[in-house]
């Protein structure tokens, strides 16, 4: 099948709900009939300063993650970025033909270096964009699963591949952003108006949190001053992002559920989505519980996955390098 590829960082004790609705729900799902590349992108983390025994830890529990949701590393490629050295190495090629403007305009890097006086943002952190340029080229994805906030950096990707072959001859697939219809972008639960981001973590329901605080906070969600329970994103933010999880959480439509709460309240509405958020959560805790008993056998999970990746990895770069002007080693 196509090839996909996609990445999440290991920047956060947890994935959240908007991380598994918005993205790896995908990934699961497309290991089926393509040829899926996952990565945990912990080159990526280091953007913004890191602990290093907790970035070693977050990798090996972001992989029993990615393993407990669905991902088959039998089925699938699953590595961590930095074993993988053509990342870095691509990425680099790619920097020296993205522009400085292109860069600039990414919103991401503009609103998390807002939050931010200039010495304490990395160059990494405006660089970013390209090396997840790089990752994806690397691969020579056709498909990329993400959530809707990644539109504009898979737009970057997209340019900077016809650019390359453009000016170098055909080297990179062109790849397009796969992202979901519904669940594309799920929303704090106090701040309906923005995404649930583990950056603002007031209103992000967190995978491996207690299950019992995760229905409590839905419980406790933001919505209005209405009464009716329909969906609409622009007038009831609070309530539309309640459907949506619902209806990413158990396969059911918005329309469907829209009929069923019909006449109820909103904390019959709450009450519903929390629980359908516990029945998720605890086999997937007891699951990702079961892989970290092992971090030996997980860890030659990866090993496999990397050695795998490589051999595709390699090949793009040599391409690269020598279509660049690189001389060869002998
Ligand atoms: P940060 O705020 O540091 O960027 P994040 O919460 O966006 O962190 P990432 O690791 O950057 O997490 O994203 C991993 C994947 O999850 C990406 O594909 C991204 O599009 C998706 N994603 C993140 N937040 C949401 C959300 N609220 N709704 C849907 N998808 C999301
Ligand atoms: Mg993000």
């Amino acid at each position: 099948g196509p090839r996909v590829l996609s990445g999440i960082q290991p920047t956060a004790d947890s994935f959240h709900l908007g991380n598994y609705l918005g993205a790896l729900r995908s990934w699961v799902r497309m290991q089926a009939d393509h040829d899926a590349f996952y990565c945990v992108v912990d080159l990526h983390a280091i953007t913004v300063a890191q602990d290093p025994a907790l970035l070693r830890e977050r990798t090996r529990v972001s992989a029993a993650q990615l393993l407990a949701l669905g991902i088959d590393p039998d089925a699938s490629t699953l590595f961590v970025q930095s074993h993988v050295p053509e990342h870095a190495q691509l990425s680099w090629v790619l920097e020296c033909l993205a522009g400085f403007g292109e860069a600039g305009r990414m919103t991401q890097f503009k609103d998390k270096s807002a939050r931010q006086d200039a010495d304490h943002i990395s160059v990494g952190l405006f660089t970013y964009p390209v090396l997840q340029a790089a990752d994806i080229l690397l691969y020579q994805a056709n498909q990329v699963p993400v959530g809707e906030d990644q539109r504009q950096h898979l737009e970057l990707t997209r340019n900077l591949a016809q650019r390359f072959n453009s000016r170098y001859g055909d080297t990179f697939t062109v790849p397009s952003a796969h992202i979901p219809k519904e669940a594309a972008k799920i929303q704090d639960l106090q701040d309906p108006s923005a995404k649930m981001s583990k950056s603002q973590p007031s209103g992000v329901v967190d995978l491996l949190e207690d299950p019992k605080r995760s229905a409590k906070k839905i419980r406790s969600a933001v919505t209005d001053n209405e009464r009716e329970i329909r969906y609409d994103p622009e007038q009831k933010a609070g309530v539309s992002n309640l459907l949506a999880i619902h209806s990413a959480l158990t396969g059911r439509t918005i329309d469907e559920l829209v009929a069923e709460f019909d006449g109820s309240g909103y904390g019959d509405l709450k009450k519903a989505v929390g629980e359908a958020f516990v029945e998720f959560a605890v086999p997937f805790q007891e699951k990702v519980h079961g892989y970290l008993a092992d971090p030996a056998e997980l860890d030659k999970v990866l090993a496999r996955g990397a050695e795998h990746a490589r051999e595709v990895a390699t090949e793009t770069l040599r391409v690269t390098y020598e279509r660049v002007g690189f001389l060869p080693p002998l």
